[in-house]
Parts: C-alpha cells; sequence; structure tokens
C-alpha cells in the first residue's frame, strides 16, 4: 500500500477540477477536457480497487462526469467510506493532510457545471510548490518581493484596499508609482477586466456576479449568510472600464490582508507600535509595546485548521526571530461551528516546539493585548 499515491491522487484531482473550471471560462463552447483530473481519477481507483477493497465496480467511475457526481461533492473522508477497514486504518488514512476537508466542488444544475469550493483552492495551497507556480498569486508576489519596504507596503496595501478599482483610481496609482516599473507592472499583474455586470459583495467587496444557480463571489462563503443585494452598489464592466483583482489574489492575498490591517487599527486604538510586513513579509504585524516587548503576528484566513496546520508545518513555523510571542492569528468568526480549530493548529505547533507561538482568534489578540497593556501601565 502506498499512501503517497493516494495523495497524489487527490492533489490532480484538486487541480484538474480546478483546470476544468478555468477552460470552460476560457473557452465556454469546448469540453474541458483535463488530463490531470483523469490521471488522478485513474489513480484514486486502482487504490480503491487494490487496496481498499471496494470490488470492479468501482470503474464505472472511470468516467469524468460519474466520478464528479459521486465524489466531488461530499468531503473528502467520505471518498473511502467504503474501504475496507483494515485499509483504512494501515495507511492511517485519519490522520492524512487531505482529511477533514469538505467538497472539492458544488454543483450548479443549469449550467451542468462543478465549481472548485474554498477547500478545493486551500487544499491545493498546502501543495508542493510546483502546483502553486504559475498562479497568478504567485506571479505577484514574484514581483513585490523585488521592491523596496516602503514600496511594498504601497502596493501591498493598495492591493488590499482595492478588490475593485476604477479607471480613476488605476490612473491615480500607476502616476503615483510612475518611476517604478516592477510596482506598476505587480499593479498590473494583480488586476483583470471586469467585463460583466454585477454587484460589489456586501462581505468581501470583489465582484458578486448573478449566476444562473445564485450569486457567486471568489468564495461560496460570501454567498452563504444570503447577503442582500437590494444594497448592494451595483458594478458594471459593460458601460465603464472596471478593473477587479484576479481571483487568486483577491483569495489569498487581499483576504488575510483585511485581517491584518484590521490588527493594525488595533494597534494604532491602542496607541503601540507597530509595522506591516516587516522585512518583506517575514511576519505580517510587528507590535512593540511600551516596554520595548515585541509580538510577531502572522493573520491566516484559511477556514480549515488542518490545512493551516500543514501550511506552518511546511513553513517551519513562525521565522525565528527577537520576539516574545507569535500569533497565528485567524478572523474569530472561523472557530464557530469549529471548537477545536486552534487547539488543531497549536498540537502542530507543540511538535515544532516553539512554545512561544500559538494559534489564536482575532478576538483573543485583542484581549491578550490588553492584558500586556495593562500590565506595562502597572509597571509605570
Ligand atoms: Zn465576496
Amino acid at each position: 500500500m502506498d499512501i503517497t499515491l493516494i495523495r497524489k491522487a487527490i492533489a490532480l484531482i484538486a487541480k484538474g477540477i480546478v483546470e476544468k473550471d478555468r477552460l470552460l471560462e476560457e473557452q465556454p463552447n469546448r469540453y474541458p477536457h483535463s488530463k490531470k483530473l483523469q490521471h488522478g481519477i485513474n489513480m484514486f481507483l486502482y487504490a480503491s480497487l487494490e487496496w481498499g477493497g471496494v470490488g470492479d465496480g468501482i470503474f464505472e467511475y472511470a468516467d469524468e462526469s460519474k466520478f464528479l457526481h459521486k465524489y466531488a461533492r461530499i468531503p473528502i473522508d467520505e471518498w473511502f467510506d467504503d474501504w475496507e477497514t483494515e485499509a483504512y486504518s494501515q495507511l492511517d488514512l485519519e490522520n492524512q493532510p487531505f482529511h477533514g476537508y469538505g467538497a472539492f466542488a458544488y454543483y450548479r444544475k443549469k449550467t451542468n457545471r462543478y465549481t472548485p469550493s474554498e477547500d478545493c483552492a486551500v487544499f491545493l495551497e498546502t501543495q508542493e510548490a510546483n502546483i502553486v507556480e504559475g498562479t497568478d498569486e504567485f506571479a505577484l508576489y514574484e514581483k513585490i518581493i523585488r521592491l523596496s519596504q516602503a514600496e511594498y507596503c504601497l502596493v501591498r496595501r493598495f492591493i488590499i484596499e482595492h478588490p475593485i478599482m476604477t479607471i480613476d483610481e488605476r490612473r491615480d496609482i500607476l502616476i503615483q508609482l510612475a518611476d517604478n516599473t516592477i510596482a506598476k507592472e505587480a499593479i498590473n499583474v494583480a488586476y483583470e477586466q471586469f467585463q460583466d455586470k454585477g454587484y460589489r459583495c456586501p462581505v468581501c467587496g470583489w465582484t458578486m456576479i448573478e449566476g444562473s444557480y445564485g450569486p457567486v463571489c471568489h468564495s461560496e462563503y460570501c454567498v452563504e449568510s444570503a447577503p442582500n443585494l437590494d444594497d448592494a452598489a451595483a458594478v458594471d464592466g459593460t458601460s465603464e472600464t472596471i478593473y477587479r483583482l484576479k481571483k487568486g489574489v483577491m483569495r489569498y492575498f487581499a483576504q488575510p490582508g483585511k485581517l491584518e490591517l484590521d490588527i493594525v487599527a488595533f494597534c494604532e486604538k491602542k496607541k503601540l507600535g507597530w509595522e506591516l510586513w516587516p522585512q518583506k513579509d517575514t511576519y505580517d504585524v510587528e507590535i512593540t509595546f511600551p516596554d520595548g516587548t515585541v509580538w510577531e503576528i502572522d493573520a491566516k484566513a484559511y477556514r480549515n485548521p488542518i490545512a493551516l496546520r500543514s501550511k506552518i508545518e511546511n513553513d517551519n513555523g513562525l521565522p525565528d526571530g527577537d520576539y516574545q510571542r507569535g500569533y497565528f492569528v485567524i478572523p474569530t468568526d472561523f472557530v464557530k461551528g469549529n471548537r477545536q480549530y486552534t487547539t488543531i493548529v497549536n498540537r502542530g505547533l507543540d511538535a515544532l516546539h516553539q512554545p512561544n507561538v500559538r494559534c489564536i482568534t482575532m478576538h483573543q489578540l485583542k484581549e491578550n493585548i490588553n492584558r500586556k497593556v495593562a500590565e506595562c501601565c502597572e509597571k509605570n
């Protein structure tokens, strides 16, 4: 039995689902054939037959659409429901990085289309670099890492604060960056023209489109709370020139960035010293208290704790430095419905022997800051 093969199969399937969606976007009238998807399906079926002992009826699902119909819409751990218990435990399936992910796609009946879920995208992000390379967010990262610290912050902040930009905003930022070719390229890499009609998403500020099966944004979580589009500002890319962040940039760059700016706003309120993205993103926010104590913060927007834990493990925890405490901070609402979230991540940090680094919610971070500020006041 070979767990690597199963991991690879699942990564290829996730990648294939995203690839199919992109192909459909580019050429709506052609069948979006993804070799990666078929390859992943074949590997998974082979494993199911050889090791899972599911019987050769499984080959019915070698057909791509049959496979997607059965597997793409259910959580990954359910893919193994009919496997023999022995294989399940021998392969230690419960502790695999792919375990605990929700469905990779959701199905829209009217268009007969499988749209990749946020879990699918997040899962891919935790995979090997060769899967991440070639993405829009990687291209952007390669540009901005070459900028000076000040320009890096300027461009990054602009992108976070402008999920959508008008032609005037684009002109203004390009004028501001006039003598910096790389910074201008970064802006051009981050944005694409939006040529559709839609709304400004009331949740994240990106473009929300009324699809044939309800509104669609960069994440299904934006529409989960059934936003009221009556009050949302209309965005019409058919009658004026509008730019929006590319989807990957919105998801991996701008979305966690909001949390970073929230942390900074809180530090301002508490009159603490702060620096955004010190040493170009070694950390996200550095906080300095009146007694000179330094905390380093890394803001994370993964909804799945296992995804965050794998990401942190891949990065070997928080980079070493002269800080008293380090925090991986997540939005407070991510623990709703998953009370174990921080415990799961902190178990991973324990294994990395970083006792002064913890995963906490934004709410807990504020509490810890308040406590530390009170301590500093007592000393004076
Ligand atoms: Zn949104």
